[in-house]
């Protein structure tokens, strides 16, 4: 079939841009173009990369008034038709534009940008430039100024610069050089340029054998003696080995081969490589186990579905250490077997390599893993193998949910209940919700599997209310290695202060710690990051330090002795004396982790602690590092923020320790007794895994709170329970859909009137449809807006900002009511500086 034109969506980033552009599709490119493929167009003046979006026989427009497709960047197209489908189903459903969309999907390295190129002009008919010398070249009518001159020299000696380059090498002459460019003598072109290539090696292969081989040996003069040595070892060795290799094997140098090459007795050829960032790690093979009976409900309910190609999303529900990551094991080995490929979504992927260890153990060079630290180059060549179907399992956070494989079977989701499965930027996608989409696309299988499921999901399998999301509902109560549940104590930290306890640790923690010191068994420490930032405060006037831009303290950073603003990223040196008063007394106040670590040096001389937060792990691989440590037993308290809460199975960890358990519990935000149950239940998780029974202390200063409680008791059903009545009575999720909408601008005046009008607008339009006010009331379609208040964080960047929250339930399209109302409110204002920035179903209400 012959397509004449194409769809394309534009990396453009703008409002007006987000719609489909026709383009001709040259004759050269018939049948390489395809649906996802990746091509430089014309747009306006510059060429910009695009996607294309479909294909199409025949054009409403006039083909003389449309341009052609200018390049094709690769031979097979970066995305799937499935993919470039799922973006469209993403803008809809999260009000994002195309293009956002489909950047997501594909790795950082082919986000190329458009390079200009300059070279002479192409020899017209009558004014040759020809072969003639530069004087005879540049007779009237072409008259050249001595500067000009030297410019089309430089050009036509090194036959195409970059515009940077000529630019930067005639420095001030900018005007001659876009002069010579109107007149038609220097050509401008444009090319896509990717940031990354794909890595070669040179490699070296014998290009004669038999009697060619011996005749050429026979040829070596006694000078050639070195090129002789080269070839009877390529020919002894037989197949090609890295030039690399043998420059050192034989002590020869890179000439030597090279002079040989020139005789045509060998061949040196580039050879695509894969960075592999994981190729000097041996990882411990380990065979399947022979699945407990709880394991063997799973597994079949789930190798069920996949062996009929059938789509199914399966919640499993098994507390921390029944056995949940085994079956993901197994469950995957049955997918490859059909000859299908699978997806495991982890929440941070360097909070856990364990998990990356055991699925490099039981599949080895059949898994890719997109960890989020690798290189530019690194991360496109593990998403390489995916597309080139040369690995079955992907392995990463979020954003491998769009790994690109052709038969999808099975998507894992570890710890569903995590927030970072959101992304907060655009696209506000929630993986949860693609990875459903795309199993359904592929007659594939979901798993979400956690301890704590999060609250939507778990009411959506209870309730089997919704046609699109209806999981079912699978449950592992038991651990197969026979170990207990840690018992779980709770501390009252006000009686501590009572009995004139003032430090940050309770007497039965203080005993706990002692305790396992003396018994050489090991202890992890959690501290909620939340509630504990570093910040710098004058003891006298009280003055704290601000971020001139943003509405937040700035956060005190000792390793370079500054103070940075976690949103903009404006940073002062640390002043010695308070900038308010000139004050000495203003102080510093470490992280948490820095003043926990502080105090069980002095309560526990000797003790060797092993820090985790975002001071210690910011190189790469630190947190590996770290725990490395701590498994080998050279730390005995391994102390941290949420990092330490994560999957890990340490079996001689015997005791844990939350220092402040509530912290959290008074954030403003309605999932506060949700987040604080679960990090609770998984930190109690770290305890006692193995054979040595474990413990846990959580100190708090509210300890009848109904979340605390039923962690303690590892009662995730009676925590549901009461969570969801107050869900309920509030109209809160799973119980609504949430839309967080935020405007921001400079000028604070005029924002609150565009915030008036754009809350004003929305309510008149759901008014009329009959939608609002309507939650209260048992309508089953119902709609109420909140606000505009002032966000939470009131400024950032030096833009204020307001929010208004969209709560409605039922079938009804509020996404696309608040798109088309922000739509109308940018239009009617026309001041570029106002955004408006849409979060469906939003896990952070900052
Ligand atoms: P989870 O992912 O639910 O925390 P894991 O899969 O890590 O649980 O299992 C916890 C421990 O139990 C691991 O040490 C694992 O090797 C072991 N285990 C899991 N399944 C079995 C089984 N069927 N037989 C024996 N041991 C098992
Ligand atoms: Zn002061
Ligand atoms: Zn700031």
């Amino acid at each position: 079939m012959k397509y004449s034109m194409a769809k394309v969506i534009v990396d453009v980033p703008s409002r007006e841009t987000d719609r489909p552009f026709d383009y001709l599709i040259p004759d050269g490119m018939q049948g390489w173009i395809e649906v996802g493929s990746r091509v430089g167009v014309p747009f306006g003046r510059r060429t910009v990369q695009g996607f294309v979006l479909s294909l199409h026989e025949h054009t409403e427009l006039d083909p003389r008034r449309m341009k052609p497709i200018q390049e094709l960047l690769d031979l097979v197209p970066p995305l799937p038709a499935d993919l470039v489908k799922l973006a469209e189903w993403m803008s809809g459903k999260y009000a994002c534009s195309m293009i956002s969309a489909l950047q997501a999907m594909i790795p950082s390295a082919l986000k190329g940008k458009a390079e200009r190129y300059i070279s002479l002009a192409e020899p017209g008919e009558e004014e040759s430039i020809g072969e003639a010398e530069a004087d005879g070249l540049f007779a009237a009518p072409l008259l050249l100024t001595g500067e000009e001159e030297e410019i089309v020299r430089y050009v036509q000696a090194s036959g195409q610069v970059t515009l940077d380059h000529l630019s930067a090498h005639f420095p001030g002459r900018a005007g001659e050089i876009k002069g010579l460019i109107a007149r038609g003598i220097l050509a401008e072109t444009q090319m896509i340029k990717d940031k990354v290539r794909k890595k070669t090696v040179k490699t070296v292969a014998a290009a004669v054998s038999g009697e060619a081989a011996e005749a050429a040996l026979a040829s070596f003069s006694a000078q050639a003696k070195r090129q002789k040595e080269v070839l009877e070892f390529l020919l002894e060795v037989g197949v090609p080995l890295s030039l690399q290799e043998v420059l050192s094997t034989l002590g020869v140098t890179a000439g030597t081969v090279h002079k040989l090459a020139e005789k045509g007795f060998a061949a040196i050829t580039d050879v695509e490589v894969f960075r592999d960032p994981y190729k000097d790690r041996r990882f411990k093979g380990s065979a399947p186990l022979v699945r407990t009976p709880e394991q063997e409900v799973v597994y079949g309910n789930v190798t069920e579905v996949l062996d009929a190609r059938q789509h199914g999303v399966f919640l499993l529900h098994g507390v921390t250490g029944s056995g949940k990551t085994e079956v993901y094991l197994q469950t995957i080995e049955r997918c490859i077997e059909l000859g299908r490929q699978a997806i495991v979504l982890v929440p941070e992927i360097s909070l856990t390599p364990q998990m990356v260890e055991r699925f490099k153990g039981r599949f080895g060079g059949k898994v890719a893993v997109m960890h989020s630290r690798l290189s530019t180059g690194e991360r496109y060549d593990e998403w390489r193998k995916i597309r080139e179907g040369r690995v079955q399992v992907a392995i990463g956070a979020r954003s491998a949910v769009f790994a690109p494989f052709a038969d999808l079977g099975l998507i894992v989701m570890d710890e569903e209940h995590e927030t970072s499965y959101k992304q907060e930027e655009t696209p506000k996608y929630h993986a949860r919700d693609v990875a459903v989409f795309r199993a359904r696309q592929h007659g594939a299988a979901v798993i979400l599997g956690s301890a704590t499921p999060s609250l939507e999901s778990y009411h959506a399998a209870r309730s089997q209310a919704d046609d699109d999301f209806a999981p079912l509902l699978l449950e592992m109560k038991q651990r197969p290695l026979g170990s207990r549940l840690p018992g779980v104590h709770i501390v009252d930290m006000r009686e501590e202060l009572r009995d004139g306890n003032r430090s940050m640790f309770s007497r039965k923690l203080h005993e706990g710690i002692a305790s396992r010191l003396e018994r050489g068994e090991q202890t992890v420490l959690f501290l909620n990051r939340r509630g504990y930032s570093t910040f710098v405060m004058c003891r006298t006037c009280g003055y704290v330090a601000g971020c001139p831009e943003c509405d937040i303290s700035l956060t005190y950073h000792q390793k370079s002795n500054n103070l940075r603003c976690h949103y903009c990223g404006y940073a002062v040196p640390a002043p010695s004396v308070c900038p308010e008063c000139g004050s000495e007394h203003i102080r510093y106040f470490g992280t948490g982790t820095q003043r926990v670590e502080g105090e069980l040096a002095k309560l526990f001389p000797g003790i060797r602690v092993i820090r985790m937060d975002v001071d210690t792990t910011t190189e790469k691989g630190s947190h590996e590092k770290l725990l490395q440590a701590f498994r080998e037993k050279k730390g005995d308290v391994l102390l941290g923020t949420q990092m330490v809460a994560k999957g890990l199975d340490f079996p001689d960890v015997t005791l844990v320790g939350v220092i402040a358990a509530d912290t959290a519990l008074n954030f403003p935000d309605f999932r506060s007794a949700e987040k604080t149950f679960q990090l609770l239940t998984q930190v109690a998780g770290r305890a006692g895994r193995h054979q040595l029974p474990g413990e846990v202390f959580i100190q708090t200063y509210m300890p009848d709170h109904y979340s605390i409680v039923h962690a303690s008791r590892h009662d995730y059903l009676s925590f549901v329970r009461e969570e969801l009545n107050h869900r309920k009575t509030l109209h809160y999720p799973p119980y609504s859909k949430l839309i967080l909408v935020t405007l921001s601008h400079e000028q604070l005046p005029l924002l609150l009137r565009m915030a008036e009008n754009f809350t004003g607008d929305l309510r008149a339009k759901a008014q009329r449809l009959g939608w609002f006010g309507s939650l209260d009331r048992f309508a089953a379609d119902a709609l109420d807006i909140l606000g505009p208040v002032a966000s939470p964080i009131p400024r950032i960047k030096n833009r204020y900002r307001f929010q208004c929250m969209v709560k409605y339930r039922g079938t009804l399209d509020a996404v696309r009511l608040v798109r088309e109302t922000a739509a109308a409110t940018l239009e009617q204002l026309k001041d570029a500086s106002l955004q408006i920035s849409i979060d469906v179903d939003p896990q952070m209400l900052m």
